[in-house]
């Protein structure tokens, strides 16, 4: 049972306390794992938003680029009055705040016609990235040039968007080119919800970063080809994956998307700081009340064993009390009986003799009436002491059996065995040398009667206890003071049984 086992309370509790922990920290890894889930989820639908608006948005401004191509195909357009000519060629052009104006070039890069007005401004654009990529190529497509700032700082930067003007030969014939003004995107990333530490980035395909967020104009522009993170930005078409952003260093979660067919790349992160913030703030909440807790069932464990011990302690403390005679401090008559019941069962199991032996103190009611009664209890205690001091073997015992009688239980011990150790008490309490007036020995004597089972001889465990008491009582009849075994059939008056008396004892000795 476990209340008898103070240890195991606290093994026990320890093993709760471990299981508490452990499911604790099975469900904060859970809600690790959902937080990083849902942060994934976020970035994902956010990536796909602004995907779907960047490139309808586009969409819309192609169709008008191809509108114009379409417009200068037409038969006598090119000869109409100039403010018509205008409104076919331009019309259809995006007026949205963002889109700045549209230019016509013809093949050498001279401005044709411009959106903002009838009258072009004689500039040539022949050295710009998207007038090369159209001379160069038939299928350029749309092209989307590098930023740039009209006044050539970084201020109000903008991106071209261009189309090569085919002639029916097939050779070129110019291009139309319209901006868009990278404020466009500069709100649209504002508008999105990303948490303190997110970023945002669009860049063409060769790395050039047209905006970032959060927005830093001397970012727009730069080139990111080599970094860790863009050589996984082109490997697919899109993806996510943990990564260090090359311009703050701050580990993010990044999602990534090729816009439609253009040659753009979009990509959205959370910072993994604030994936796990919530749940950071959560974890150390449940972690100290789940210590708290631990700590607290392993403390009271503690205090309960202790408890159990305390108990266990006095129970034995009882036991050992209830088996022990309050003045000389040997084993009572109860204890006595219980060991004499063990050993003759041991004894008979083994085939091994048992020995008994019954000592009384000699005219012990005249010593009381000489000496007083506290006296008579001093010279108990040193009759228990002597043999105490005769009996060491392990398996003895040395009892007080009543009044002044003793017992000693002697296993393993034959009848000269027992014989020898009652002569040793016999001799050591007459070395006491107690003065006994009223005694024919004139100190204080004990008699001892032994009695040994062995085989068939004495077969229940009181047949030793009576034959000892017989042969005692032929000790005190022959004259006290000696040790006297038991032989069966022996006369009282004549003691058949082996005797060990103060003469011959020396002659033993000898
Ligand atoms: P015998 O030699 O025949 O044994 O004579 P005896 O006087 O010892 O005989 P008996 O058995 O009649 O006397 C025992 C006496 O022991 C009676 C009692 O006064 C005394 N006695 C018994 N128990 C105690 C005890 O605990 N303390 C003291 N002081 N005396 C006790
Ligand atoms: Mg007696
Ligand atoms: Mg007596």
């Amino acid at each position: 049972m476990v209340t008898r086992r103070p240890n195991a309370v606290i093994a026990i509790s320890i093993v709760l306390a471990g299981a508490i922990l452990a499911i604790a920290a099975l469900l904060l890894a859970q809600m690790r794992d959902d937080a990083l889930r849902r942060a994934q989820d976020a970035v994902f639908n956010v990536s796909l938003l602004v995907e779907r608006d960047v490139s309808r948005n586009l969409e819309i401004y192609d169709l008008s680029l191809r509108a114009v191509i379409d417009g200068l195909k037409q038969p006598g357009v090119l000869e109409l009055p100039p403010a018509m000519r205008q409104m076919v060629l331009f019309d259809g052009s995006i007026s949205a705040k963002d889109i700045g104006s549209v230019f016509v070039l013809d093949e050498h890069g001279n401005v044709r016609f411009d959106s903002r007005g009838v009258v072009a401004t004689p500039v040539n654009l022949a050295n710009r990235d998207y007038f090369k990529a159209h001379r160069d190529s038939a299928d350029a497509g749309l092209f989307i040039s590098h930023p740039y700032s009209p006044g050539g700082g970084v201020d109000d930067p903008r991106i071209a968007l261009s189309r090569r003007i085919s002639r029916p030969d097939g050779s070129f014939g110019g291009v139309v080119v319209g901006t868009l003004r990278l404020t466009y995107f500069h709100r649209l990333f504002d508008g999105m919800k990303l948490g303190p530490s997110g970023s945002m980035a669009l860049m063409l395909a060769d790395g050039t970063m047209l905006m970032r967020r959060p927005f830093d104009p001397k970012i727009i522009g730069i080139n990111l080809a080599g970094t860790a993170n863009y050589t996984r930005f082109i490997q697919r078409s899109s993806g996510d994956f943990f990564g260090m952003a090359a311009i703050d260093h701050v580990e993010r979660w990044y999602a990534f998307r090729h816009i439609d067919v253009y040659p753009l790349i979009l990509d959205v992160a959370l910072s993994t700081h604030d994936i796990y913030a919530q749940w950071r703030r959560r974890a150390w909440v449940i972690g100290t009340l789940i210590g708290a807790l631990d700590v607290t069932i392993i403390a009271l464990a503690i205090l309960f064993s202790q408890q159990l011990r305390r108990r266990r302690l006095a129970e034995e403390e009882l036991r050992e009390l209830a088996r022990t005679d309050g003045l000389t401090g040997l084993n009572n008559r109860r204890s006595f009986e219980e060991h004499l019941n063990e050993e003759w069962r041991r004894a008979q199991r083994s085939g091994l003799p048992l020995s008994l032996l019954l000592i009384d103190v000699d005219y012990f009611k005249g010593f009381n009436d000489l000496y007083g009664h506290s006296a008579g209890d001093e010279a108990l205690i040193g009759v228990a002491r002597c043999i105490g001091e005769s009996v060491r073997r392990p398996g003895d015992t040395a009892a007080r059996y009543g009044g002044e009688e003793f017992a000693v239980l002697l296993p393993e011990t034959n009848e000269a065995g027992a014989l020898c150790i009652a002569g040793k008490i016999r001799a050591a309490v007459e070395a006491l040398q107690c003065r006994h007036v009223a005694s024919a020995h004139h100190v204080l004597t004990v008699s001892v009667g032994t009695a040994t089972a062995h085989g068939p001889a004495l077969p229940t465990h009181r047949a030793i206890v009576d034959a000892a008491d017989e042969a005692l009582y032929r000790a005190k009849h022959a004259g006290r003071n000696r040790a006297v075994s038991y032989r069966a059939g022996a006369d009282a008056a004549q003691p058949d049984g082996d005797a060990v008396t103060p003469d011959n004892q020396q002659q033993r000795a000898d």
